[in-house]
């Protein structure tokens, strides 16, 4: 099986754009690929080096623990710029998204998972209320999209112990497939209003979104 099928990349962000990137979802119910691998794939064909070259470090480089993105230790770029990368696995569905000079992290979230009880912990109060104001039918899926969006910005950040879910708002940009921070917290630290998470559509009742940080 060739991993990267040119038919599942998608790239994100406006052509030209800092938050510019590419991902790819592969699904599999009987032997999805670990997320390592396809991240590695993906990285490799981006940066043109052989994907078994490319050096990923896993452990937190605040506390050591095996949370968030890794890091991309290899490759650089030309001039030294740094790729990011990050992947998730859910069920069968394996996403990764890589990106140059900036902060990204993927997300992913099943329709139906979580629940009304739940949503004061997981969403900010302008957040709780664009839900409950939704149509109850297009809630669950409502829900889901945005919690796969926010748990992509918490990887993103990586080392994010201080950072409550609720703490930060999402929400949609004019431009579409696309949310914007709208309310910030000191932990995500400057030039957060620059932050986008593009939304990846997959099969399964699954959603994801793909965050770039500045
Ligand atoms: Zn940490």
């Amino acid at each position: 099986m060739d991993l990267l099928d040119a038919a599942r990349l998608v790239t994100f962000g406006e052509p030209g754009a800092h938050d510019r990137g590419v991902a790819v979802a592969v699904v599999s119910e009987r032997r999805p690929p670990a997320p390592e691998v396809l991240l590695r794939h993906l990285l490799g064909r981006q940066a043109e080096v052989p994907a078994e070259d490319v050096e990923l470090r896993y452990g937190c480089p605040e506390c050591g623990a095996r949370h968030g993105r890794p890091l991309v230790e290899y490759p650089t770029t030309p001039s030294g710029a740094g790729w990011f990368g990050d992947a998730l696995q859910s069920g069968g569905v394996v996403v990764a998204a890589v990106g140059l000079r900036r902060r990204l992290g993927v997300g992913m979230a099943v329709v139906g998972d979580g629940a009304p009880a739940l949503d004061r912990a997981a969403f900010h109060p302008v957040e709780v209320a664009a839900l409950a104001a939704a149509d109850p039918d297009a809630a669950p899926a409502l829900r889901a999209r945005m919690w796969a969006r926010k748990a992509a910005v918490i990887r993103a950040l990586g080392h994010s112990g201080l950072l409550e879910p609720s703490a930060i708002a999402l929400a949609p940009t004019e431009a579409g497939q696309a949310a914007a921070i709208v309310r910030g917290a000191p932990e995500l630290g400057d030039g957060w209003t620059e932050a986008r998470t593009h939304d990846l559509a997959l099969p399964d009742g699954r959603v994801a979104a793909i965050a770039m940080l500045p």
